[in-house]
């Protein structure tokens, strides 16, 4: 039921003996850091809670009382890792914590983050948002020069290259030397005993904003949702290829890498589906590029209806755009039970209880007897829309016509989604009409790749749109080879 966020994208590699090994990526998650303020861990706690849908299988955090840093990680929900003693215990001006999404392979308390380690730099914490391309090239180089890996994760990666001894640099100029060696997606908080710093990668793939939090602190942050739950107050962006520096001298910003190599490339997915509708990410206000997103797909993919509803709730501030381009009455027709979570008992056959029906219920009299416009925001697997579209079917709908608002997702994302293999992609190699009938609806249609950028404030080439269009802007050549073959031209 919960396909994208519960999948493994099953990265495999073949060392020089032995068989393939599965190994796990670390996935899109949600960061929040905090600098000077009374007590660090439990904003963090707050921060990381209005996080929580970035990430539902472990948390934690990590704090510095200016001479050590202590941390605690769990498996499991914010609420469920940390109580008050947790948190009493954890005392300190200075905190990063992190929440992680949810895999089905290796789900284990040593790939939660923070990562805590001692090295040559001393007590260094740190928790990444992305995926790092070439992870196992650097890896097995790491090991072939004997380091040992604690976790499967590539945030490990970043600590080695982080500590590994470095005669030519010292100190900050070292930090910067090893963040402009890595590729791929990273935003980063790293908390050293005395220092709060932000990092973005240069093509700030992943969102990471920078907030006040009282009149001497600092926050940052995945997304503003979280500043705003702290009271903090947003400021602006981490800049792509940006490194703060915050510590008792105030807050310093340079660049680790030379102005060329900054080249921005956001992640729709994020303003489609991630982020929550009342963030800013990315500069846009989330709800307002979804409503732009559901106006845009009403002129591409008009059709003659009674009602335009959701899927809930990610679909909903597309829904509304649509209905007010359309002119086409918006209703509830489908609630969501908020209680389904990640330990919810998966039904068995004999239960007569599918997965899609304890999450989603159809609302009788909004939806018999009418031909209804249903609006999600994205297709990934295919499998929950079609349970969806039987229950409609089963409610009475007279007709079903569905309308994503976001093109046919047919590539991997290597960038920090965690996305399914492109065979398990439902668009990677099946047209419209097959998708349509594959998922037994009257019509299906989805918005454009054009419609989906001018829904966005920022020019069309500072973002990412590899799942749809497969231009991947980190080479990925490794991979790709696996991939090519399905690629439609
Ligand atoms: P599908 O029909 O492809 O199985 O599921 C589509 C639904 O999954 C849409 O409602 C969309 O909002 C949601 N979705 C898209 N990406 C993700 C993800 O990464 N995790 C989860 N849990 N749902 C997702
Ligand atoms: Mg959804």
């Amino acid at each position: 039921m919960l396909h994208g966020r519960s999948s493994l994208y099953p990265y495999e590699r073949f060392p020089s003996k032995g068989t393939p090994v599965r190994r796990e990526l670390s996935e899109s998650c949600g960061l929040f850091g905090v600098y000077g303020v009374r007590n660090a861990a439990r904003m963090t706690y707050f921060g990381l809670y209005a996080l929580q849908h970035r990430g539902e299988e472990a948390s934690g955090i990590a704090v510095s009382d200016g001479k050590t840093i202590h941390s605690h990680v769990g498996m499991g929900l914010v609420t469920e890792v940390f109580d008050d003693l947790r948190l009493g215990a954890l005392k300190g001006p200075v905190a990063i914590g992190h929440v992680r999404y949810g895999t089905a392979g290796a789900s284990e308390i040593r790939n939660a983050q923070p990562l805590v380690v001692d090295c040559s730099r001393g007590q260094i914490a740190v928790v990444h948002n992305g995926t790092l391309v070439e992870a196992d090239a650097i890896r097995d180089e790491f090991e072939a020069h004997g380091s040992i890996f604690h976790t499967t994760t590539d945030t490990e990666l970043i600590v080695h290259m982080l500590a590994r001894p470095n005669h030519v640099m010292s100190g900050e100029r070292g930090i910067k030397q090893a963040l402009a060696s890595l590729k791929g997606a990273f935003s980063l908080l790293l908390l050293t005993p005395e220092q709060l710093i932000a990092v973005r990668d240069p093509h700030g793939f992943r969102p990471l904003v920078l907030g006040r939090a009282g009149r001497k602190g600092w926050a940052v942050a995945s997304e503003t949702c979280a500043l705003d739950l702290v009271k903090a107050h947003y400021v602006r962006e981490v800049q792509p290829g940006e490194i703060l520096f915050i510590d008792a001298n105030g807050l310093r910003s340079e660049r680790f890498v030379g102005e060329e190599r900054v080249r921005p490339h956001h992640c729709v997915f994020e303003q489609v589906y991630f982020a929550r509708p009342d963030s800013i990410v990315f500069g846009d206000m989330v709800h307002e590029v979804r409503i732009r997103l559901g106006r845009n797909l009403a002129r591409e993919q008009p059709v003659e209806a009674d009602v335009v509803m959701s899927v809930p709730d990610s679909g909903n501030s597309a829904a509304i755009g649509y209905a007010r381009a359309s002119g086409i009455p918006y209703d509830r027709g489908l609630i969501r039970n908020h209680y389904v979570g990640r330990t919810f008992i998966n039904p068995r056959p004999e239960d007569r209880v599918t997965g899609v029906d304890v999450k989603l219920n159809a609302v009788k009299t909004v939806v018999k007897g009418r031909r209804v416009i249903v609006v999600d925001d994205s297709i990934i697997r295919g499998t929950t829309s079609r349970g969806r579209i039987r229950m409609l079917r089963r409610t009475g709908a007279r007709e079903i016509h569905m309308r994503v608002s976001c093109p046919p997702t047919r590539f991997p994302c290597f960038y920090g989604i965690d996305f399914p293999t492109p065979g398990e992609l439902l668009a990677a190699d099946r047209d419209v009409s097959q998708i349509r009938d594959f998922l037994e609806l009257d019509s299906i249609g989805y918005l454009s790749v054009e419609g989906l950028l001018s829904s966005l404030s920022g020019p069309p080439e500072n973002y990412c749109t590899a799942c749809w269009s497969g231009d991947y802007i980190v080479p990925i050549d490794r991979h790709l080879g696996r991939f090519r073959s399905r690629r439609k031209k």
